[in-house]
């Protein structure tokens, strides 16, 4: 197949799809406003997000992220890119899709390093929807860019670790449905840099686990939320500790390419959708005597904004080739670049929306602003931009480095 190629299978969920989008998911983004309001708490799983579940699961649009065929229906990433970008439009569809951050990184997580038990216990459910999960990695007190300063200590007592310290920024810890957490600490300082953490499955009601606070985006407190977590003498027996002992980082680069390219995917969606409300805004609305849209300038955003984002596409794309042909550890330059790339440029195109519509831009009336603010954390979530880079860099001067000073 080459890499243009829309395969049948993944034609027929796009156009499904779309469908879906249409008559379900678009509509619903009012209703979930309203639900949301009357009910208070932002973090309240509102009905209209569960109609929207079942019925995704009643037209088999759900888990098409998941790559493995026993546990969805086993999409290539170049067949997934197009539904991500699909779902990226509205932020209700990846959950109603069962196919959102972080529970998607987490089930794969949980198919290739969990037990049978962790397996029956939250994969089936996390697959069925019907519970979520969190990952915590980043610490208040460490740059966690670097993920080998991550120290949550994890102290071996007898067939159980003892688990002490805090983490933040863990999303979805707060969404009521979340029952279970994928914790990386420090199970030995003594050894080699990449083998000193290890990952434990906590529940999250275990003794000592305690939730202090969600962590407002942009004053935004996500429906999912982001989790200040203290853990406090928190005991995990060793048949929880996922793949080894030493073995955290192998996970997280088995977890973070997958999760690092949906995020580009939809965050593409995103930066359509802005185009769109921003090509029917400008036409429409007089200034001056004639359509926002008749200005050179605006039409040079328009344009801009077209060629944006069918280069971050085809990056997206090579990408997740690269990933199904030479495999997620071989793409991780391409991975690194459009991760930079993606929610910058799509960044950029809803700003622009966002001046396209005036003051009605920054209100919750378009969804223009709550994308700009889920966007511009994409700068930082899955690794800050300035880490990406650093990946690019090297790899090029790799190239380089047996070139010799001119004398
Ligand atoms: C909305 C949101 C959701 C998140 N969800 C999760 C989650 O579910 N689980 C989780 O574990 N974490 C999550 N994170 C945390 C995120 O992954 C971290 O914030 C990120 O990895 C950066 O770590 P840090 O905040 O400790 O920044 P630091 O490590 O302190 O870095 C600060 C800044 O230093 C700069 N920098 C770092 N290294 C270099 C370099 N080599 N060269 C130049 N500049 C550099 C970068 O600009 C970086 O942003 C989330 C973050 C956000 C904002």
């Amino acid at each position: 197949m080459s890499m243009f190629d829309i395969s049948e299978r993944a034609e027929k969920y796009r156009a499904q799809l779309l469908e879906f989008m249409d008559s379900h998911v678009y509509p619903a983004e009012a209703v979930y406003d309203e639900q949301m309001r009357a009910a208070g708490d932002p973090h309240f799983q509102p009905p209209i997000l569960e109609e929207l579940k079942a019925e995704a699961q009643r037209r088999g649009l759900w888990n098409l992220f998941h790559p493995y065929a026993e546990w969805g229906p086993g999409l290539t990433n170049l067949e997934y890119a197009p539904l991500a970008e699909i779902m990226g439009r509205s932020h209700l569809a990846p959950e109603a899709c069962n196919c959102n951050a972080p529970d998607t990184g987490n089930m794969e997580v949980f198919t290739l390093f969990g037990t049978d038990e962790h397996k029956e216990k939250y994969l089936k459910p996390l697959l069925a929807g019907t519970i979520r999960s969190a990952f915590a990695m980043t610490e208040p007190a460490v740059a966690s860019s670097d993920a080998t300063n991550v120290e949550l200590s994890m102290v071996r007592d007898g067939d159980e670790y003892v688990l002490n310290g805090r983490k933040w920024f863990a999303s979805n810890a707060l969404h009521p449905n979340c029952t279970v957490l994928i914790v990386m600490g420090k199970t030995d300082p003594e050894a080699a840099p990449h083998r000193q953490q290890s990952m434990m499955v906590v529940p999250i009601d275990a003794p000592g686990v305690t939730v202090l606070r969600g962590l407002p985006v942009f004053g935004y407190q996500d429906r999912e939320g982001h989790a200040e977590i203290d853990f406090e003498n928190v005991r995990v027996p060793r048949k929880d500790v996922l793949k080894g002992e030493g073995e955290g980082f192998a996970i997280s680069q088995a977890r973070l390419g997958p999760g690092r390219i949906h995020h580009c995917m939809r965050a593409i969606g995103m930066a359509e959708r802005a185009l769109e409300l921003m090509c029917r805004r400008a036409s429409t609305r007089i200034t001056f005597g004639k359509p926002i849209a008749a200005n050179a300038n605006i039409q040079d955003w328009i344009a801009e904004a077209r060629i944006d984002i069918e280069m971050i596409r085809l990056l997206t794309l090579k990408a997740a080739y690269l990933m199904d042909t030479v495999g997620n550890k071989e793409a991780r330059t391409e991975i690194a670049a459009i991760k930079v790339a993606a929610p910058n440029i799509a960044l950029k195109i809803v700003d622009r929306a966002i001046q396209v519509h005036g003051g009605a831009g920054v209100t919750d009336d378009f969804p223009l602003a709550m994308a700009w603010a889920h966007l511009r954390t994409l700068r930082l979530a899955d690794g800050p931009d300035e880490v990406h880079k650093r990946t690019l860099a090297r790899q090029e001067l790799r190239k380089y480095r047996d070139v010799k000073a001119d004398n």
